[in-house]
C-alpha cells in the first residue's frame, strides 16, 4: 500500500488514543474477551524491524525518540475505542475494538505498515541527523464475538507474527475459533455445500431508488438460504463460509446466473435496470472470472453493461495488483465497478483514484444516524462531495426513514437503498414490485422531499 493511502485515511476522531502499559493491555484484552458483545475485535502484533535495532537495545536516547515518533504516526490511524502498548523497543501491540467487519483489521494493518515505512529522522546535534528505517511485520489475530482464552490469543499472536515474517506481504491474518464454533461451522459448511450444489440457495433483489425521481433504477442481488430445519442463515455468514471453504466461485456463478435470468424477466416487462453483484476478495484474484462473465452474458443474451460488481476496500488490500487488472477487464467489457461499505473504519481515499470505479456506496452505519445527530450529516456530506469530485454515482445504503431520504436528497446523493423502499425480494416479486413502483412514479420528474 502506498504512502498516499495512509495520508488519505479517513480518521473517525482525533482524540488521543489509549496507550497502556503491557500489563494493563493484557487486562484490557481479558476484559474484551469477556465482554458480552456482538462485535469481533482484533489484536495486532507489530514488529518494527528497525534499522537501529542495536542502539535501541542499548536504550540510546535517539532510539527512544524513534519510538515517540512511531506512536505519533500510529495514533491518528486508531479509533478512540482502540488500545495499544509498546511492549519493547521493537514491538507494539494494538487492540482494535468493535470491528465493523473483519476486513477492517487487514486495512488497518496495511495502513500501519504504510505509515511506518517513510524514513524517521532524528537530530542528534545541530549538524548530525540520524535516519532510521523500519520494515514492519504485522500479525493480526481476529477474535470473533464470544469468550476465548487469553492464553490462546497470546499463543496465536506469536504464531501469526512468525507467519507474517514468512509471507510476501509481511502481514498475516489468523482467526481464533473456539472448539464449539468450529464444530458448528463445519456442520453448517457441509449443509451449505450440499445446498449450493442442489440449487437450494435463493437470490433476492433489493431495489435502488433514484432519490430525485423516486423510480427504481437498479438493484443489488443478495444471497438467501433457509436450512432444512427452517432457520434462515445470515448472508454475511454464508459468504464467509463460502470464502473459507473454496465455495465462493460456485456462489458467485450461482448469483450471476440468477441475476441474468432476472434481467431477462425484467426486459420482458420493458424494465431496463442495472443489477449489482457482491464480489469477495478471492474472486478479485480469479483471472478466469471476467471470461466466465462474458460467456454467461452471451449465453443469456444480456449486455454486460447491465451488471455492476461491488467490491470492498478490505478485498482490495489483499489483492491490490491483481484487482486492478481484473477490474479493468470488467470495465472494458462494459460492466461497472462499485466500492461497497465506503466509510467504514480505515477507509482510504487513494483507492478511489487508483481503481476504475463508477459508483460509491456509503455504508449504512452513516445513513442510519441521519436525522439524529449533526455529525452524521456532516460525514455523509463529505462522502457525497467526494463522490461528486471523483465523478462517481453515489448510493446510500440503509435508508429506513423519509427523514433520511430527504436529507440524502438535499445532500445530492444519487440513489438510495433501504427498507424505506423495499427489503430484498425474490426475483418474481421484485420484477412485479419494480413495475408497480415505477408506474406510480411515471413522470420521471424531480420529486421534492415531503419533509423539510
Ligand atoms: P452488503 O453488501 O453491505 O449488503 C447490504 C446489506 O444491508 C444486506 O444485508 C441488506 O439486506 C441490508 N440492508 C439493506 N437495506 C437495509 C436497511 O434499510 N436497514 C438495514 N438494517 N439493513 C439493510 P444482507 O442481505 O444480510 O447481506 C449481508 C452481507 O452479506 C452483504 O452486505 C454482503 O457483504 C454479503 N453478501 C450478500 N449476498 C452476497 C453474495 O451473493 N456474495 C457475496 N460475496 N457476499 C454477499
Ligand atoms: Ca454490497
Ligand atoms: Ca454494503
Amino acid at each position: 500500500m502506498s504512502e498516499a493511502v495512509n495520508q488519505g485515511a479517513v480518521q473517525t476522531s482525533r482524540m488521543k488514543r489509549a496507550r497502556l502499559s503491557p500489563e494493563n493491555f493484557l487486562v484490557e484484552l481479558h476484559n474484551s474477551l469477556n465482554l458480552d458483545s456482538s462485535h469481533s475485535f482484533a489484536v495486532l502484533v507489530v514488529q518494527l524491524n528497525r534499522s537501529d535495532r542495536i542502539s535501541a537495545l542499548a536504550q540510546d536516547a535517539a532510539a527512544l525518540v524513534v519510538i515517540r515518533q512511531t506512536v505519533e504516526r500510529l495514533e491518528p490511524l486508531l479509533k478512540v475505542t482502540d488500545y495499544y502498548c509498546v511492549v519493547a523497543h521493537d514491538e507494539i501491540w494494538i487492540l482494535l475494538a468493535e470491528l465493523a467487519s473483519e476486513s477492517v483489521a487487514s486495512l488497518a494493518a496495511a495502513g500501519i505498515r504504510a505509515a511506518l515505512k517513510p524514513v524517521f529522522t532524528i537530530k542528534r546535534s545541530a549538524s548530525v541527523v540520524k535516519t532510521v528505517r523500519m520494515n514492519p511485520v504485522i500479525g493480526v489475530v481476529l477474535i470473533p464475538a464470544g469468550q476465548t482464552d487469553v492464553l490462546e490469543v497470546l499463543h496465536l499472536m506469536d504464531e501469526t507474527a512468525v507467519r507474517a515474517k514468512r509471507s510476501d506481504s509481511l502481514i498475516c491474518i489468523q482467526k481464533v475459533a473456539s472448539d464449539g464454533s468450529v464444530a458448528k461451522r463445519s456442520q453448517l459448511e457441509g449443509e451449505l455445500r450440499q445446498a449450493l450444489f442442489s440449487n437450494e440457495l435463493e437470490v433476492y433483489f433489493q431495489p435502488q431508488v433514484d432519490l430525485r425521481t423516486r423510480r427504481c433504477v437498479s438493484a443489488e442481488a443478495l444471497i438467501r438460504w433457509t436450512r432444512q430445519n427452517g432457520r434462515p442463515v445470515n448472508a454475511s455468514l454464508i459468504a464467509s463460509i463460502c470464502e473459507e471453504n473454496g465455495l465462493m466461485d460456485q456462489l458467485t456463478r450461482y448469483v450471476l446466473n440468477n441475476v441474468l435470468r432476472t434481467q431477462i424477466g425484467l426486459k420482458g416487462r420493458g424494465i431496463d435496470i442495472k443489477i449489482s453483484i457482491n464480489l469477495s476478495a478471492g474472486t478479485l484474484a480469479d483471472t478466469d472470472f471476467p471470461d466466465m462473465v462474458t460467456q454467461s452474458t452471451q449465453t443469456w443474451g444480456v449486455s454486460p453493461s447491465c451488471l455492476v460488481f461491488e467490491v470492498t476496500e478490505g478485498s482490495l488490500v489483499e489483492n491490490e495488483k491483481s484487482a486492478l487488472v481484473f477490474m479493468n477487464r470488467l470495465r472494458e467489457m462494459g460492466c461497472e465497478i462499485s466500492i461497497d461499505d465506503f466509510g467504514t473504519g480505515y477507509s482510504s481515499l487513494a483507492y478511489l483514484k487508483s481503481y476504475p470505479f463508477s459508483e460509491l456506496k456509503i455504508d449504512r452505519t452513516f445513513v442510519q444516524g441521519l436525522g439524529e445527530d449533526e455529525s452524521s450529516i456532516k460525514l455523509v456530506r463529505v462522502l457525497a462531495d467526494l463522490s461528486k469530485t471523483m465523478g462517481l454515482r453515489c448510493v446510500a445504503e440503509g435508508v429506513e426513514t423519509e427523514v433520511a431520504h430527504n436529507i440524502l436528497y438535499k445532500l445530492g446523493i444519487d440513489l438510495g437503498q433501504g427498507y424505506l423502499y423495499a427489503r430484498a425480494l425474490p426475483s418474481g416479486e421484485f420484477i412485479s414490485w419494480c413495475e408497480k413502483f415505477n408506474k406510480s412514479n411515471t413522470s420521471g420528474k424531480s420529486q421534492q422531499p415531503q419533509v423539510a
